[in-house]
C-alpha cells in the first residue's frame, strides 16, 4: 500500500495532513509512506525529518499517479483528481458542500460538483473527513472537532492581541483594571475552547446556545449562560443545533443585543452543519458597541454570523469596532492543527486496517464509512439527506 501527501496549494494554508510522527505510525501497519518536497516547510518539520521517518521524496505527479491512498487538508482539483489511479483513496477535507469565500452572497447548498464528478470519472474513492459520523467511536477521527477546538482557542488569543485593554482584573498601586467582557454566541466544540482559554485569560464571560446541554458546558467552564426563551430548540439526531424560524432568530437577536453591546469581545461560532450560518448579530448592534471593541466571527466562511463580516479578513466599522473573518483560525497554530488532523487521518485508517491482508478493509455498512465515504467504484453511495436537496 503506498500513500502520497502533496503539498497544500492554497495560499492560506499552512496545514499538512502528514507530520514525522503519523510516518512512524503509518509504516508500524506496513504501508510506504511518499511526500512531495517541501510538505512540512510551514509547520517547521524539514524534509529530513519525514525521511528520518522512513518517508520518500516523490514528483507530485509521480505521487499522485502512483499512490493508493492520497492524504490531504483541501481538496484536489478535478485535473489532479483525474490523475489518481482507479480505486485510489482520498482522504481529507473534500468540503463536498459549495462554501462560499466572498461576502455578501449566500452559499449554495449543493455539492461540489466539479470535484465529485472528476472523482466518480476516476474511480477514486473519496473519504471526506467534514462526514465523519459524531459519534464516540469516532472521536479519535474527528477532524472538524480537532480543528474547532484550536480555532476556538486562536479566536481568543488573537482578540487579545488586537484589544485595547488586558482581559484579567489588575488590582495594583496605580489602579485597578476591570476584567474584560468576552461574549461567546455558540458553545460546540470551538466556542467551549473559547470559553475555557478567555476564562484562563482572566477575562468574565458570557456565553449563548441554542441547546440547553452546551449552555450546562459552559457553566461548568465559569461562564455566565444566558438564557433566552426561545420555545422548541433542541439537537438534530446527529447533535446539531436545529435550524431555528424567523421569529426565534428575531427574538434571540433582540435579547442578546444588549450583552454584546456591553461586552468588549464577542466570538460567534454559530454553524449548521452544510449550511448557511444563521445571521446572529446585525449591523444596528455592531453600531451599539464601542469603540474598539472586536468581534471574531468563526462562521465567516459559510456566509457570517455578523453582519458586515468579510471572510478571510478584518474590518474596522465607521464606530471602529474591529470584525475578524479569518478563515479556519486553527492556520494560525499550524504545527498543532497538523498534528491532531494527522493524527485523524492516521487514526481512520488504523482503525479499518486489516492487519494480515495489509490494507484497507472496507465494510459497507460501517457507519463510520456509511457517513463519510463520498464515492466509490464510480458511484455516489452518501446517503445524507443534504445531498438530496
Ligand atoms: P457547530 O460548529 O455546528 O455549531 C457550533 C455551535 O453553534 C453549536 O453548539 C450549536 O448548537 C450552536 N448554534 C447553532 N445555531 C445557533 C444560534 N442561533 N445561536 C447560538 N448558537 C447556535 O457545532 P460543533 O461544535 O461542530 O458540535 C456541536 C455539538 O456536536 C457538540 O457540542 C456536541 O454535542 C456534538 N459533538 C459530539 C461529538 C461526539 O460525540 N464525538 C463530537 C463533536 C461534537
Amino acid at each position: 500500500m503506498l500513500l502520497f501527501v502533496p503539498n497544500e496549494l492554497e495560499k492560506i494554508e499552512r496545514r499538512t495532513a502528514l507530520t514525522p510522527a503519523t510516518v512512524r505510525k503509518l509504516k508500524a501497519l506496513g504501508i510506504e509512506v511518499r511526500i512531495e518536497a517541501g510538505l512540512g516547510d510551514s509547520t517547521d518539520f524539514p524534509d529530513d525529518l519525514y525521511l528520518a521517518e522512513g518517508a520518500q521524496k516523490i514528483d507530485r505527479e509521480e505521487g499522485l499517479k502512483s499512490a493508493d491512498m492520497v492524504f490531504c487538508v483541501n481538496p484536489l482539483g478535478p485535473e489532479e483528481l483525474r490523475k489518481m489511479k482507479r480505486g485510489a483513496m482520498l482522504l481529507g477535507f473534500l468540503e463536498p458542500f459549495h462554501v462560499h469565500l466572498g461576502a455578501g452572497e449566500a452559499p449554495s447548498d449543493t455539492p461540489s460538483k466539479a470535484r465529485i464528478d472528476a472523482m466518480l470519472e476516476a474511480g477514486v474513492t473519496g473519504v471526506s473527513v467534514e462526514m465523519m459520523p459524531r459519534t464516540t467511536l469516532a472521536q479519535k477521527m474527528d477532524a472538524i472537532s480537532s480543528q474547532a477546538n484550536l480555532a476556538g482557542y486562536v479566536a481568543v488569543v488573537l482578540a487579545a492581541e488586537r484589544l485595547n485593554k488586558i482581559l484579567p482584573m489588575m488590582m495594583t498601586p496605580s489602579g485597578t483594571i476591570s476584567p474584560a467582557k468576552v461574549f461567546v454566541i455558540g458553545v460546540g466544540v470551538a466556542g467551549l475552547q473559547a470559553i475555557a482559554t478567555a476564562k484562563r485569560m482572566g477575562a468574565r464571560v458570557t456565553a449563548f446556545d441554542t441547546r440547553e446541554e452546551a449552555l450546562e458546558q459552559a457553566e461548568s467552564l465559569g461562564a455566565k449562560a444566558l438564557r433566552i426563551d426561545l420555545g422548541e430548540t433542541g439537537s438534530t439526531d446527529q447533535g446539531y443545533a436545529k435550524e431555528l424560524t424567523p421569529e426565534q432568530l428575531e427574538k434571540q437577536r433582540a435579547a442578546q443585543g444588549k450583552v454584546c453591546a456591553d461586552s468588549d469581545v464577542v466570538i460567534c461560532t454559530a454553524k449548521l452543519f452544510g449550511r448557511k450560518a444563521p445571521l446572529l448579530v446585525k449591523a444596528d448592534v455592531v453600531a451599539s458597541m464601542s469603540h474598539g471593541s472586536i468581534i471574531v466571527d468563526l462562521a465567516a466562511e459559510t456566509g457570517g454570523n455578523v453582519e458586515g463580516v468579510v471572510a478571510g479578513e478584518e474590518v474596522v466599522t465607521e464606530n471602529g469596532v474591529r470584525i475578524i473573518g479569518h478563515a479556519k483560525l486553527e492556520n494560525f497554530v499550524p504545527r498543532d492543527a497538523s498534528g491532531m488532523f494527522a493524527n485523524n487521518l492516521a487514526n481512520f485508517v488504523e482503525h479499518f486496517w486489516d492487519k494480515e491482508a495489509s490494507t484497507f478493509k472496507f465494510d459497507d455498512e460501517d457507519p463510520i464509512l456509511k457517513g463519510a465515504v463520498l464515492t466509490r467504484d464510480g458511484k455516489f453511495v452518501n446517503e445524507h439527506p443534504a445531498f438530496n436537496k
